[in-house]
């Protein structure tokens, strides 16, 4: 039997729609907050990822499904979305009317991870970006847009985990801090981590190895290696986050995985994910548009996995489906009517099933219960000759109505809004 790739979700037409109310409140959001959404290629080349993510990642690493392709292309299914946006805003020259551009994006991301919950190698992300301005309001803007976003899918409990990089003027005295540190504790560290003490020792501080992470606890913090203007910087996003009344607390042990993190960086992480549990990433990157060749543009954004926030609001978030009607042609030479009749619902986008297979009446009652429709219409002989039916309540709390066969269609409208409306 032919099956999917390991690690590679489909999502049946079961569990879609709490797929798509999510999607729906995030763009709802995003759209509230100015920004517009952005779609790039899944491929891009390969070298946009290693100078963009950082070639020392575990991303870029280990991690991207990457293949030459038949033109002698190296190419790779991106494994996050920020760096093809800064590809796409640069040559595009998105900024050259105005440098302040907002967009977000959701799409399926790509990581050759090992498999288990929560971590898959097709996953999906909402990610949103915002350029152009560097002031710390614009940080607590973003993040109050995440938070209200986690409020209204119904995850209110979540707390951003907040902690600042510092920039290129304290970067290099915090980097030789931790070199020190980490270089004292070399017998205790992976492979992996020692490779990366010269190169990217930031990357140590965010190693899943039991023993590492032991070291990285006891390493030097980058908020006591802030310059003047970082502070500045960390304490206006802390007081905007404060007035905003956004749940937050400093965690000085974040430090995110990607390399084109400065300043702020933050995380949201869930309790009720067990040891998946970060729902959302994200920080600001000055350099990196200028770093992928194009203006010296600041830039903040964030990116969340769709999967756990499905696994996290699966019971909490009420569905209604749409109210669906039934017509239920009594047999063949009824048909022709109920088609008729369902187009011009379905014309006013009603939910409407209807029977094409000659079922009898009692299965295609049977079969709009299981499809949980509210009201059902059984078009016999006898109601066509006299231009009446009856709209039959299928659920608690709706009553049945006699109505002339002409004015069914909008009775049935005016039914399923107020409804929908209750
Ligand atoms: P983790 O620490 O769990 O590996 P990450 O730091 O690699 O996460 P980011 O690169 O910041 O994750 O991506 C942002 C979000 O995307 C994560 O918070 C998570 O919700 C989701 N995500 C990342 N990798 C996966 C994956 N393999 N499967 C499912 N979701 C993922
Ligand atoms: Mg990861």
């Amino acid at each position: 039997m032919l099956q999917a790739i390991k690690g590679m979700n489909d999502i049946l037409p079961g569990e879609v729609a709490l797929w798509q109310t999510i999607e729906e409140t995030a763009r709802a959001i995003c759209e509230a907050y100015g920004y517009q959404e952005i779609r790039t290629p899944v491929l891009e080349k390969t070298e946009l990822f290693a100078r963009g993510v950082g070639e020392s990642t575990d991303i870029v690493e280990k991690e991207m499904y990457s293949f030459v392709d038949r033109g002698g292309d190296n190419l790779s299914l991106r494994p996050e979305g920020t760096a093809g946006v800064v590809r796409a805003l640069i040559e595009h020259k998105m900024h050259a009317a105005d440098p302040e551009v907002r967009v977000y994006y959701i799409g399926p991301m790509y990581r050759r991870e090992r498999p288990q919950k929560g971590r898959y190698r097709q996953f999906h992300q909402i990610g949103v970006e915002a350029f152009g301005i560097a002031a710390p309001e614009v940080d607590a803007e973003l993040m109050a847009m995440l938070y209200q976003f986690l409020r209204e899918i119904g995850l209110p409990d979540v707390v951003l985990d907040v902690n600042t990089l510092g920039d290129q003027s304290d970067r290099p005295r915090y980097l030789e801090a931790l070199r020190a540190h980490f270089e004292q504790h070399r017998s205790e560290l992976c492979e992996d981590c020692l490779r990366r003490i010269e190169r990217a020792p930031l990357r140590l501080l965010d190693c899943k190895s039991e023993r590492c992470h032991a070291v990285a606890l006891a390493a030097p913090l980058v908020l006591d290696h802030l310059g003047p203007a970082s502070r500045e910087h960390f304490d206006g996003v802390r007081r905007a986050l404060d007035r905003l009344q956004v749940p937050h607390r400093v965690n000085p042990r974040v430090v995110r995985g990607l390399d084109y993190y400065t300043r702020t960086v933050f995380e949201a992480v869930s309790t009720g994910l067990g040891s998946q549990n970060a729902i959302c990433g994200g920080g600001r990157y000055d350099n990196l548009v200028e770093q992928l060749g194009g203006p010296a543009l600041p830039a903040i954004g964030y990116a969340q996995g769709i999967e756990r926030l499905v696994m996290l609001v699966a019971d909490k978030l009420a569905l209604r489906a749409p109210t669906a009607v039934a017509l239920v042609p009594v047999a063949s030479e009824q048909r022709a009517q109920a088609l008729e009749i369902a187009a011009l619902l379905r014309g006013r986008r009603i939910r409407c099933i209807l029977d094409l297979a000659g079922r009898s009446v009692k299965a295609q009652l049977r079969r709009a219960n299981r499809a949980n429709a509210a009201f059902a219409v059984v078009l016999g002989e006898e109601e066509i000759r006299r231009g009446q039916v009856e709209i039959k309540p299928l659920v608690e709390g709706e009553s049945a109505e006699q109505v002339a066969i002409a004015s069914l269609v909008d009775r049935l409208t005016a039914r399923c809004a107020e409804r929908a409306a209750g």
